[in-house]
């Protein structure tokens, strides 16, 4: 196996990468681990100073990673940017944040004292997909490092230059060697990877296969996991939705990075009355977009990521349409070069279509039309993922009262599913379990460490 890097605009191959050998890799995780071994004593402050710094190299530098993530998986380079300046905000996040999250609490034992410590695990194992290159890096890198843990990370095989460039700026930002590093490795040597004893957690974010094989492995190791797997979230319009406002949020919540994105509105719930306009609105705003090099700044269409993710989609809307589906718009691939989906619209999705509990990874459309609000709901939760929705309507209150009766990690209320630095990101069902980002993200690999004193007789035996 070679990492490629593939222009999805041409199909031109950018640059290739040999698979790291056993040795090689043995070389990097007994580097991790000599390194790990270091680190979990180095004080917080300056832990931060290099994390902070790999921040501050970040931001200083959006066109060069920027442009990686372009040509290598397609992403428009306005949501490149936007992607590397928000992972540089995710690490300076942790860098001000991490020792105040990990601070010992105070717990209020019936006798003596108590309180929770949280300490370093070890090496930590990284699997990552393709879809925001270097967000989901940082999504790991920033708390686990903070928390005293050196991580080891391998990355999709269609990215390795951003890969590379993410490692490089640890090095650059001073950190030691071994802290950080990139593993390009097969599927085999990943699962060795999880069976080795200095590797103390494993965490992926990915598809539900690869989440199915990796926790089995890492449970069969006893190892702590963490699981960000795939979605297929509702967009709930109720009747009393500002229509206006809620078109522009299905294209951008639909279309997103191509709509490669976990968290992407898939399944467009419409209550009966406001159905019928809806769907006209969302046709014509998908219509009007501008398919096109995604180098271009006006270009508002881009590539899929690879030629292998178009394929696979276009057959999966021929599955849809060949169980019942009906295309209200698009369904082909564009005539053009490179790896381009049509905008497209399926409605007419029954349950007993395979397609219904599908995820659709790239602009492709379920529309649903309901009766009220309480259908909308139950439609939202025949799904096997959890993952997030949304849901528009004028009354926040009731916006709310939907969301709680929604099953997902994530609900939110007249806008989409987006991440903050802040919030925890994650979900239930098929889409995994564990949280990144937040608090929360930062405790899933720390041992939560409880000390007791209490000076007291031993009871007699
Ligand atoms: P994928 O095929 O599962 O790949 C993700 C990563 O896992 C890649 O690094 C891949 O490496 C690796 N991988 C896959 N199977 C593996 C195995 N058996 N052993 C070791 N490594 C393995 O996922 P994808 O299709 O590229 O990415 C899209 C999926 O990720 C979607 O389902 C999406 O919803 C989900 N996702 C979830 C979140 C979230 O936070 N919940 C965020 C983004 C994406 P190779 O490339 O070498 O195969």
């Amino acid at each position: 196996m070679e990492y490629e890097s593939v222009n999805p605009n041409n199909g031109k191959t950018v640059q290739t990468f040999k698979t790291l050998t056993d040795a090689e890799l043995e070389t990097k995780l007994a580097m991790a681990s000599k390194t790990y071994a270091e680190w979990k004593k180095t004080p917080y402050a300056d832990r931060a100073t290099i994390v902070a710094k790999a921040a501050e190299l970040m931001h200083a530098d959006i066109d060069k990673f920027a442009k990686h993530a372009t040509l290598e998986m397609g992403k428009l380079i306005n949501e490149s940017r936007g992607e590397v300046k928000y992972s540089a905000d995710i690490l300076a996040y942790y860098a001000k944040n991490g020792e105040k999250f990990l601070a010992p609490e105070k717990l209020h034992p019936q006798f003596g004292e108590a309180h929770m410590e949280s300490s370093p695990m070890g090496v930590i194992f990284c699997v990552e997909p393709w879809n925001f290159p270097y967000y989901q890096l940082a999504r790991v890198a920033g708390p686990h490092l903070m928390a005293g843990n050196a991580i080891v990370v391998k990355h999709a095989g269609c990215v390795p230059q951003c890969a590379i460039e993410f490692e490089k700026l640890w090095i650059d930002a001073g950190a030691p060697e071994g802290l950080y590093t990139n593993l390009l490795i097969t599927h085999e040597q990943s699962d060795k990877v999880i069976d080795d004893v200095r590797i103390a957690g494993v965490a992926l974010t990915g598809s539900v296969a690869a989440g199915r094989s990796i926790a089995a492995r890492a449970g069969q190791n006893l190892k702590p996991s963490s699981m960000e797997l795939g979605g297929s979230d509702a967009f709930i319009v109720l009747e009393d939705a500002d229509i206006e406002k809620t078109i522009p949020w299905a294209v951008w919540g639909r279309m997103y990075n191509a709509g490669q994105t976990c968290c992407a509105s898939k399944r467009f719930i419409v209550v009966e009355e406001l159905a019928d306009t809806f769907l006209a609105k969302f046709k014509i705003a998908l219509e009007a977009l501008t398919p096109g090099d995604p180098m271009d700044e006006k270009t508002t269409h881009g590539p899929l990521s690879t030629e292998s993710a178009l394929v696979q989609l276009l057959a999966q809307v021929d599955g849809a349409v060949k169980h019942g589906a009906k295309v209200a718009l698009g369904g082909k691939r564009m005539v053009r070069p490179g790896s381009f989906m049509q905008a497209t619209i399926l409605t007419d999705v029954k349950p007993d279509n395979p397609a219904f509990r599908d995820e659709f990874f790239g602009p492709v459309a379920m529309f649903f039309r309901v009766k009220d609000e309480d259908a909308a709901i139950a439609l939202a939760n025949d799904s096997d993922f959890g993952l997030g929705g949304c849901v528009f309507t004028k009354d926040a209150a009731r916006g709310q009262r939907v969301a709680s009766r929604v099953e997902t990690g994530m609900m939110f209320i007249n806008n989409i599913d987006w991440s903050d630095a802040e919030l925890p990101f994650g979900g239930i069902k098929y889409s995994g379990y564990g949280r990144e980002l937040g608090d929360m993200g930062i405790q899933e690999f720390v041992n939560k460490k409880l000390v007791r004193t209490h000076d007291m007789a031993a009871p007699l035996v």
